[in-house]
């Protein structure tokens, strides 16, 4: 879906962009590490940004987007940007980085190097009003879902495979950069000291 520019912003407004071009995927992921991480992050003292959670406690409310079409406005470079972006891991070995903001506790999303997962619920149009999804926004994973029964229609079992097959060529990397590699919203490569939410389920 083409939508005209929307703003991305934490609560604090410590992590800002401006977002263009194609939104290629706006869902709710119910899976375990999406839901627990958004809770972990969120019930840290101090919680006061924008819930990752659709409608504060369903699944990761997420949009997918080109790294060449997020353009930070707001510092995410300086010292004091490394300071105030933090992230959290599943698990001991887990691969993946979530950014967080840490002065206001929004989950920001995943940023790798070519595309992002950003928190829905960060986007804005210019106006200021909250991004609406034009279309009813789908339920993933809800097979993996801490209580799939309560996981809401129109829901999907797992990741559907079309809408998966149409994200390859972004995830292979025909996305452009997001940020200079220095950037606070990276964690980087080395996850060894990167704060972990516990798995307390069986995966
Ligand atoms: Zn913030
Ligand atoms: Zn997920």
């Amino acid at each position: 879906m083409i939508y005209p520019q929307l703003v991305f912003k934490c609560k604090c407004g410590t992590a800002q962009a401006e977002i263009k071009g194609k939104l290629y995927a706006e869902s709710n992921c119910h899976c375990h590490s999406c839901v627990a991480s958004a809770k972990f992050v969120e019930s840290k003292p101090n919680f006061d940004g924008y819930s990752a959670l659709s409608n504060g406690n369903g699944g990761f409310a997420y949009v997918l987007v080109k790294g060449k079409d997020i353009n930070f406005t707001s510092d995410i470079v300086s010292e004091e940007a490394h300071k105030n972006i933090d992230y959290v891991k599943v698990g001991e070995k887990g691969k993946l980085a979530r950014s967080y903001c840490k002065r206001c506790h929004t989950v920001l999303g995943i940023f790798e190097k070519n595309f992002a997962f950003l928190n829905r619920n960060c986007l804005f149009d210019h106006g200021g009003d909250p991004f609406k999804p034009s279309a009813p926004v789908i339920n993933i994973m809800k097979k993996h879902a801490f209580d799939p029964d309560s996981v809401p229609e129109p829901a999907a079992a797992t990741f559907p495979f079309f809408g998966a097959l149409s994200l390859m060529p972004i995830m292979w990397g025909f996305g452009g950069k997001v940020a200079p590699k220095d950037s606070a919203i990276y964690a980087g490569k080395d996850l060894s000291k990167v704060e972990v939410v516990p798995i307390t389920w069986e995966s």
